[in-house]
């Protein structure tokens, strides 16, 4: 029954209830459609579709994927405007996409679902949002991403601070900040982002850095109107294109020790930093002392340019406190500001953060997980002990290397395959097995020894117990073999 369907007062059922609309979800939503599935609904928080594209505003908010590899394998765009798009771009790619598959329909906005418990009689998911709404499903998928729930730092006194403060996740763009002095605490992919943009306007910038990243130098360039038509005409060249930049990025995955991959890019971040920092004592602060590759890499060329500014200040004292006019550092130096901006990241390792999934028996997946010390699931897909539940971009789906897209769409096929044998096997519901989870994450632990993700740095791969819980030490080919197909005989039927 769909909610169509469903009489005055019943709580409306779908076959699959979707959480987020974002790349993850719209991509799988898509999917459900070509294949003649109409009976599923997506549930989003926000006002609309594309997901961290949609909530990520922030000047100078772009992806440092090439867009021909940061969009759907089967809906390439022929005129994007450069290698790297906007977000602007980005965001209005995927509302085309949900235009363009009839996703609008299916969608529920300001839907922000709070509570998921699996019914062992009824074998289906009955869900809560935060409005108090009640909504079931037969299966259930969570695309909310790994990048949702912005991490505001605990430092002394922010609540005191008279000027707006706000996360870079969640700009506050009524704000006008030319002529202002901004103080903006991060330095990673979003500051990096957003700093260059901000010294263009602001009277003065001072970027609090705690630690430094290795840059690699980005070359962004305009597609010429006869590439856009070239890709237009020929799906073959657009597509040959798109394969040219995952198969370069396939190559560039540089996590092992042994593999050698990151000795070259660390030589070429090194030569980035001597290229663009002539000052000795800036360069200093700008370089690592941690291995190549153990926090996400940046790609990026104007951040280390907007440092060489006059009006642009690189601090690398601590952060003491907040103060009601500005920042003061561990050695007492005050810098006053009239606006604070939070780039500092996500909680990344915290899956699932403000939705309780409740399995079979009446357990909890957040207990589980906390029993475990990390996030984890089969294939980063499934968890055993929740039925008919899979989730994209889950515990350890973050490929360093290559676009998460592909990993969406490989998570997409399985989720796909899943719904088919079921269908063929006429199973209800199916739970993968406990010894087939322990297995694969027996492997993934094994495999993400001897990455440079453990040593050296802290980062968001990591979670309190100092767990890798976002991070997928192989390739997205490996991950794509391994996600094809769903095979029953590892699902125990409930
Ligand atoms: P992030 O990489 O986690 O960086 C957070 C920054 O804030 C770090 O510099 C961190 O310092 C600093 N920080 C955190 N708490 C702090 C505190 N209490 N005091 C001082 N500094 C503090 O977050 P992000 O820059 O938002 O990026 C998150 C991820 O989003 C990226 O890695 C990427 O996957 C995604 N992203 C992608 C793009 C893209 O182009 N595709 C763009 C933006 C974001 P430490 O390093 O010392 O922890």
């Amino acid at each position: 029954m769909s909610e169509a369907d469903a009489g005055a007062g019943a709580t409306p059922h779908w076959r699959v209830g979707i959480i987020g609309a974002g790349p993850g979800g719209l991509g799988l939503a898509i999917r459900l459609v070509q294949s003649g599935r109409r009976d599923f609904v997506l549930f989003e928080a926000s006002d609309g579709v594309g997901g961290t594209w949609r909530w990520n505003t922030y000047p100078g908010a772009a992806c440092d994927v090439p867009s021909h590899l940061y969009s759907y394998s089967f809906a390439l765009k022929a005129d994007w405007s450069k290698t790297y798009a906007n977000q602007p771009e980005i965001l209005e790619y995927f509302e085309e996409c949900a235009d363009r598959y009839g996703i609008r329909p299916h969608l529920r906005p300001h839907t922000r679902i709070r509570t998921a418990t699996w019914d062992d009689m009824a074998h289906r998911w009955h869900l809560v949002d935060a409005g108090g709404g009640h909504f079931s499903c037969d299966v259930l998928v969570s695309a909310i991403g790994t990048f949702t729930t912005p991490s505001y730092p605990d430092i002394a006194g922010l609540g005191d601070f008279a000027g707006p403060s706000f996360h870079s996740a969640r700009w506050e763009h009524e704000h006008d900040l030319a002529g202002k002095r901004v103080a903006v605490i991060g330095t990673g992919a979003s500051a990096a982002q957003i700093i260059p943009e901000l010294a263009k306007i602001a009277e003065q910038v001072d970027v609090y850095q705690r630690t430094p990243q290795w840059i690699l130098p980005r070359s962004d360039k305009p597609f010429s109107d006869e590439d856009k038509q070239r890709f237009a005409r020929s799906k073959r060249a657009a597509k040959k294109h798109r394969n040219e930049i995952y198969w370069a990025f396939e190559n560039t995955i540089a996590f092992r020790y042994e593999d050698g991959a990151a000795d070259g890019l660390k030589a070429l971040a090194l030569g980035h930093i001597d290229y663009r920092i002539k000052d000795a004592e800036l360069k200093a602060k700008l370089t690592p002392d941690y291995p190549f590759g153990c926090k996400r890499t940046l790609i990026c060329s104007d951040f280390y340019k907007a440092l060489l500014r006059d009006d642009v200040e690189l601090v690398t004292d601590g952060i003491k406190g907040v103060t009601k006019g500005g920042v003061v550092t561990v050695d007492g130096t005050g810098r006053p500001a009239d606006v604070i901006v939070l780039a500092t990241g996500f909680k990344a390792t915290e899956y699932l953060e403000g939705i309780e999934v409740v399995g079979r028996g009446g357990r909890r997946l957040h207990d589980d997980w906390a029993t475990a010390q990390v996030a984890h699931a089969y294939k980063g897909l499934t968890v055993s002990g929740y039925p008919n539940f899979f989730m994209m971009y889950g515990p350890n789906t973050n490929q360093g290397g290559n676009s998460i897209i592909i990993i969406l769409e490989a998570q997409a096929t399985y989720i796909m395959s899943a719904l088919s044998a079921m269908r063929r096997h006429r199973a209800r519901a199916v739970d993968v097995r406990r010894e087939v989870m322990d297995a694969y994450n027996k492997e993934l632990v094994k495999a993400l020894d001897g990455t440079l993700w453990h040593d050296g740095c802290q980062s968001y791969f990591k979670n309190a117990a100092g767990k890798i819980a976002t991070q997928l030490p192989q390739t997205s080919r490996w991950y794509a073999d391994q996600t094809k197909r769903f095979k029953m005989k590892e699902y125990e039927r409930v």
